[in-house]
């Protein structure tokens, strides 16, 4: 099946990316995405955007060249007791919130503490997503996080960036973390954490990998628009894509 949704891009304004919003979402049409999510980083990492970037989303166009266009974060987790560089009232507005350990924010500890620290961070109604969770850096037990992520209704995702070198032994925990979903129902997404236009929509390797763990189609939320906006819906977090420009 051909995905036609790419939730995690960075854009410009994360500090190392080096693309912009129209850069991005002009690639995306030209592949034939229908919808993708501007998550850059938030602001507790190098060269982030301050908390009114974030804020300000709200004066993004829904669509451009004919690609919805979904206002998004990736937050930065803190601590092993779930702190996120986010803030009330801004976060609650953005469409889609991903949640991910990065080694440049937070120092890895243990698998017990890493895991503990993802399910303190899915206590949060905002968040959607937990990123890049095969990165062997932040090794978890994966049975319980996966369980975790089916009693907060949070969506894993499989991250194709993090099989070409950013996260060396992604692969192999991914694979573990595919099947368990399977085994437990959890949704899961493929993204492509694209940092330059170019790689928007590369999905190839995050593919190959869910069809080898034999996840089933109804079980990957990032496969259309509807079935992520269902996905928003069931938490109460529906998108009204009708009332904006
Ligand atoms: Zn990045
Ligand atoms: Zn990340």
């Amino acid at each position: 099946m051909n995905h036609t949704v790419d939730l995690h891009i960075h854009s410009l304004s994360s500090g190392h990316a080096y693309s912009t919003i129209e850069e991005n979402a002009r690639r995306a049409a030209e592949i034939g995405l229908k919808m993708i999510a501007i998550t850059d980083h938030s602001f507790a990492m190098p060269g982030g955007p301050q908390w009114i970037h974030f804020a300000a989303l709200t004066m993004l166009p829904r669509n451009l060249y004919g690609v919805e266009i979904l206002r998004g974060i990736e937050a930065n987790i803190l601590d092993y007791q779930g702190g996120l560089d986010v803030e009330k009232p801004w976060i609650d507005k953005l469409d889609v919130v991903i949640a991910s350990y990065h080694d440049l924010v937070i120092n890895a500890t243990n698998r017990l503490q890493h895991t503990e620290g993802m399910l303190a961070v899915m206590e949060h109604p905002f968040v959607d997503i937990i990123g890049h969770p095969g990165n062997p850096a932040f090794e978890l037990d994966i049975p319980a996080f996966v369980k975790g992520a089916r009693d907060h209704n949070k969506l894993i995702e499989i991250n194709n960036s993090s099989f070409k070198g950013t996260r060396k032994g992604s692969y192999d925990n991914c694979l573990e973390i595919a099947r368990e979903a399977v085994k437990q129902g959890v949704g899961l997404v493929l993204s492509s954490d694209a940092h330059v236009s170019v790689k928007v929509g590369q999905l190839n390797q995050s593919q190959g990998l869910i069809e080898a763990a034999g996840v089933p189609e109804e079980l990957i939320i990032s496969r259309s628009p509807q079935a992520f906006k269902q996905y928003l819906f069931s938490k109460g977090k529906a998108l009204d894509l009708k009332k904006s420009s």
